[in-house]
């Protein structure tokens, strides 16, 4: 990643010190082309991000190892890499991954494993999700296979009976997949309220991740973890101040705003 401005790469100097981060990404597309999705990141783009991260000094742990561990015992910088819904490209990001020594933590959709999603096209790549054999290779690999629900459906909008089933059913289903508990979870659309907070942690996960922008153990609970999503308009210089400021509000405007107000004092 050779294209970053000097005062990007400046305010990056104080990365790290408000605790570990948590990035959302989809499906990655071969090649350099921006795709067409918003939520696609190309692989070049993928690449340049993560060998920012690896220079960096970045550790990548999963989900599992991030809940489990208080916030004071993470110390430098810290990203934890996620995917949802479980694209087959994925593939190759899981390989460049690897490559680098890194790890990420996935969020399956239990009801659609290798076949096309089965919930509303929003203009996603076409294809298939990654398969039973794949998923279980990838946690050979040392990544985690964590829970996205067994429909992909808006958690909020479902009677507590639903919501347990989508809960508890994509965990067993999941688990029996793999032969490995599934301890993580990321609500689907970012959807979730105090009463789907509640039911994950009966359903017995040990972290639900959510949509929500900033440090990513702000709230102080492991079912309310914020994540970052990456977009494929993101610029080297923009993914380096979302690490910076554990926020998408990352525009020169934004941040001339935030510094004014600093400067006056409020
Ligand atoms: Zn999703």
């Amino acid at each position: 990643m050779t294209r970053i401005d000097p005062i990007s790469r400046a305010l990056h100097r104080q990365a790290g010190q408000h605790g570990p981060v948590i990035l959302m990404y989809h499906a990655v597309i071969p090649g350099q082309t921006v795709p067409a999705w918003p939520w696609a990141v190309s692989m070049q783009q993928f690449r340049d991000q993560l060998d920012f991260l690896a220079t960096e000094g970045y550790q990548t742990p999963t989900m599992a190892e991030l809940a489990a561990a208080p916030t004071k015992t993470w110390q430098g910088r810290t990203a934890v890499i996620t995917f949802d819904d479980g694209y087959a490209d994925n593939l190759a990001a899981c390989e460049e991954l690897q490559r680098r020594g890194m790890r990420a933590t996935w969020f399956i959709v239990a009801g659609s494993v290798g076949q096309p999603p089965r919930w509303p096209d929003d203009g996603r790549p076409a294809g298939r999700l990654l398969n039973a054999d794949e998923l279980r290779e990838m946690q050979e690999n040392g990544m985690e296979i964590g829970s996205h629900t067994v429909n992909h459906v808006r958690l909020t909008e479902l009677d507590d009976v639903s919501l347990m089933q989508e809960l508890a059913h994509s965990k067993a289903m999941l688990e029996d997949m793999l032969d490995n508990p599934v301890g993580s979870f990321a609500y689907p659309y970012g959807d979730w309220d105090a009463r789907c907070v509640q039911a994950a942690q009966q359903a017995g996960y040990a972290a639900a991740c959510t949509t929500e922008a900033g440090w990513a153990l702000r709230d102080q609970t492991p079912y309310q973890l914020r994540r970052l999503t990456i977009f494929n308009t993101d610029t080297p210089g923009r993914f380096t101040r979302k690490l910076s400021f554990g926020s998408h509000d990352v525009r020169w405007r934004d941040l001339t705003r935030y510094a004014l107000r600093r400067l006056r004092g409020i």
